[in-house]
């Protein structure tokens, strides 16, 4: 076991347009931190598609025309992302980017688009599009105006990276925050477990309560952390419905998923928020060790049955156990 006293470091920046944090123990934390920040920086280089010359850019722009040669990294997180698009039934879907872009995502404010215009941007999403070609390594979208947007997935893969790296360094315990998508490697080094805390979406610092966990990832999504205003003050939150073109209104407004594996958590908090309770429940129990914590609009507080003794509410919470 650990020392309770051994050497830690930790580490804020900026990255993949949101706050990070990290804390890692042992001799070499600050090494290890040069490293996952590195790694970071190197994929949101080849991941975002605000950056120019991104593998995602450079498959945007080749769109309809022809495929692109990736780096590896890439081409995994795109071979994966086909994956649980398909297994999400579509919900969660890469190709989403057009609607994006017309809803302004992101910006302070905005103009409502029109239907029309939210009809031909819903026309080009389909993550069956994504051309994949692993002998060659190369990656394209089928039509003109198809783009990708990994917003969803991308700190998931980033999460599951860094893991990597910490092992490398032959770190047994470390807590990574990457806005929202919190991953733990191993347990605290005294060996209890990690103490993630779940934000209220409708209490600014109020917790609903706070998960144990070891080796686990816990990611939120949520229509409290992005969002717009149009010029009548209506909110729009940044998760698009695949099915409408519209922002999402499933009856959710929080959804947090537990599982051992941080891309599939990562896709399945916005997954299950796209798809409401009912679908996204039974999605839930498709994928085993993977748990979830969901709030709907009448505020109401659902846990799945497998984190009975794992979750800790906060006092004043009442809670349904799924199960
Ligand atoms: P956050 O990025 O705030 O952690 P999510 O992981 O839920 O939240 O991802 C939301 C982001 O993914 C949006 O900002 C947008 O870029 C993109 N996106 C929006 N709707 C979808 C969708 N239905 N499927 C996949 N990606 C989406
Ligand atoms: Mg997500």
């Amino acid at each position: 076991m650990l020392m309770k006293d051994q050497k830690s470091a930790t580490r804020t920046h900026f990255a993949m347009n949101t706050v990070m944090s990290h804390k890692v123990f042992g001799i070499y934390a600050e090494d290890c931190l040069d490293a996952m920040c590195r790694e970071i920086s190197q994929l949101e280089g080849l991941l975002s598609r605000f950056i120019p010359n991104s593998d995602v850019s450079q498959i945007n722009q080749s769109a309809g025309r022809s495929c692109v040669e990736v780096d590896s990294k890439t081409f995994e997180v795109l071979t994966r992302s086909k994956e649980l698009a398909s297994l999400c039934s579509g919900y969660f879907n890469v190709t989403i980017a057009p609607l994006v872009a017309l809803w302004n995502i992101g910006k302070d404010s905005f103009t409502h688009p029109s239907n029309d215009d939210i009809q031909q941007k819903l026309s080009l999403v389909n993550y069956r599009d994504l051309i994949l070609d692993s002998d060659t390594q190369t990656a394209g979208l089928a039509k003109i105006g198809q783009s990708l947007d990994l917003g969803a997935i991308g700190k998931g893969f980033a999460a599951e990276q860094i893991v990597k790296i910490i092992n490398i360094f032959g770190i047994t315990s470390a807590y990574s925050n990457l806005g929202g998508n919190v991953v733990t490697l191993g347990s605290k080094p005294d060996g209890s477990p990690w103490h993630i805390g779940i934000q209220h979406p409708r209490q600014e610092k109020t917790l609903l309560g706070s998960v144990a966990v070891t080796n686990q990832s816990v990611v939120t999504s949520g229509d409290y952390q992005r969002f717009s205003s149009d010029s009548s003050g209506t909110l729009f939150h940044h998760i698009i419905d695949p099915t409408t073109g519209y922002p999402v209104e499933s009856g959710l407004v929080s959804v947090t998923i537990i599982s051992d594996n941080a891309m599939t958590a990562d896709v399945l908090s916005t997954a299950l928020f796209v798809m409401g309770i009912n679908r996204g429940m039974e999605l839930l129990m498709s994928f085993p060790k993977t748990e979830a914590i969901l709030m709907d609009t009448e505020e109401k507080v659902f846990v799945s049955k497998g984190l009975k003794g794992q979750f800790q509410p906060n006092e004043n919470i009442l809670y349904t156990i799924l199960e």
